[in-house]
């Protein structure tokens, strides 16, 4: 499939339509997602809709925008108006939201064609996508295993070739960990740089909206159309979107560089050879390189499953049964509120409102939410201290290459450990991508993590171009 950039520059030039372009992913999914299942929902009306506004456009001269007539997919807790948004949840199922995110309204400023929502683990709650209410999403490089999670469907569209780029949410890791299981690139961007506004929230301080595409150079032309203040959004950062495209080629001469022991500990040899292997690339490319230890990264997980749990119980309680998707009747409203959310939500989702209920609950706040924040706090100290020596840290993205389906089901902790790499980037509210590099067991694709202080996207950007050009990959 060609690249986003290169569909956006035929589009505008005239050498080829949106509605071509749109009737090729369109073909695409037709042909495998009964197979894959990637797809909830192909909104086929509104994208030849959209496709055919942007060549009646170019048609009369205008500047349609850089992601011209680029299919993309988006994840299925993005609210698109009239479009049924479910979050993998029986709890919304039949609900259309009113309104759109701003994502979405930015990507149609920017010309691009929204084809459909994507599977993800229900309210974006697991690391497989098996936590769906409506089946798992397989990984196109081996059916026989996930694509990650939880933006397990947005990643197996791109990388089914259904549509060159996607949108997915990280709360702990969504983006970058199926980005890796799929061979692809993903970004989390700083907290607060990317509208959350219309992204049904899951934990509030760390979800973030963020880029999946087949190379860099697309990453950084999606994120760059949908970053920049929102005054929808209270937590968005006040200055406009970053130039990053322009900087994809910057390189890596005279970074410093750090390799850290705790993102690598724990992880399979092939990701770690892996990982070693990149960091010898960035070093002939003219990076400084030191190693690093970062202790408090240990404690990363822990404090995620106390916090993210605790806003979600928060954030779920609006499924009462009233005001969205599922209802169950009963004799009065407590009963109803009751039936409602026990048929509605998942075992996944039921785990976490009960965690995070406790955590927050009279008597044990400071002990376990209360605990969780200092933690939090340690986190942010260190990566500042890191950030004074080293420009960018370099880890695994996951342990592992992708695994089969049921292998983690049975015990949760097992699942939460795939985020063990890419929680601290969320805690810390920084920047983190994952790039492919070489491949492990079964010839699958393995993700480099590459990490920076906020606002650090052109910079992790241009370092993870450096491997994929190592790579031979455009
Ligand atoms: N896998 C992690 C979790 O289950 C992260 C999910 C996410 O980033 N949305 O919470």
């Amino acid at each position: 499939m060609k690249s986003a950039q290169q569909i956006a520059s035929e589009v505008r030039s005239g050498v080829t339509t949106a509605i071509g372009e749109l009737t090729t992913s369109l073909r695409a999914i037709r042909e495998r997602n009964d197979e894959l299942h990637v797809f909830l929902y192909v909104d086929e009306e509104g994208a030849i809709e959209a496709a055919a506004r942007i060549d009646e456009r170019v048609g009369r001269g205008d500047d349609v925008g850089p992601l011209a007539g680029v299919p993309i997919a988006l994840k299925d807790n993005l609210c698109q108006t009239g479009i049924p948004t479910t979050c993998s949840s029986r709890i919304l199922e039949g609900w259309r939201p009113p309104y759109s995110a701003t994502v979405i309204d930015r990507l149609m400023a920017a010309g691009a064609v929204p084809v459909g929502k994507t599977n993800l683990d229900e309210f974006a709650m697991g690391s497989s996508t098996e936590n769906s209410a409506f089946g798992p999403t397989r990984n196109p490089l081996d059916p026989s295993r996930v694509p990650g999670g939880s933006s397990g469907g947005s990643a197996a569209a791109v990388a089914a070739d259904m549509t060159p780029i996607a949108l997915g949410s990280d709360t702990g890791g969504s983006i970058r960990q199926p980005a890796a299981l799929c061979g692809l690139v993903g970004m989390k961007p700083t907290y607060g740089l990317v509208s959350r506004y219309g992204l049904i929230a899951f934990a509030s301080s760390l979800d973030q909206i963020g880029p999946f595409a087949k190379n860099v150079t697309d990453a950084a032309l999606l994120l760059e159309a949908i970053a920049g203040h929102d005054p929808m959004d209270s937590t968005s950062l006040p200055e406009p979107s970053p130039s990053l495209v322009a900087h994809v080629n910057d390189g890596v001469a005279g970074q410093r560089i750090a390799l850290v022991r705790e993102l690598v500990e724990g992880a399979d040899d092939d990701v770690v050879a892996s990982v070693y292997r990149a960091v010898e690339t960035l070093r002939d490319a003219g990076a400084t390189i030191v190693e690093l230890s970062i202790p408090e990264l240990h404690l990363g997980l822990s404090a995620y499953y106390l916090i993210a749990p605790a806003e979600a119980s928060s954030n779920l309680a609006r499924y009462d049964g009233v005001r969205y998707g599922l209802r169950v009747d009963a004799d009065d409203v407590a009963a109803m509120n009751e039936a409602t959310r026990t048929a509605g939500f998942g075992d996944e989702v039921k785990r976490r409102i009960i965690v995070g209920t406790y955590a927050l609950s009279a008597g044990y706040y400071d002990a376990y939410y209360g605990q969780a924040l200092k933690v939090r706090t340690q986190m942010i100290a260190a990566f500042k201290r890191a950030y004074q020596q080293a420009d960018l840290l370099i880890g695994a993205t996951t342990p592992s290459v992708a695994f089969t389906f049921g292998s983690k089901t049975k015990d949760p902790m097992a699942m939460y450990l795939n985020d063990v790499f890419t929680i601290p980037t969320n805690l810390a509210g920084e920047a983190a991508v994952s790039v492919p590099f070489g491949t492990g067991e079964a010839e699958l694709p393995i993700g480099v993590q590459l990490l920076g202080p906020g606002r650090s996207e052109a910079r992790l950007f241009a370092a993870a171009r450096v491997l994929e050009i190592a790579e031979g990959r455009s």
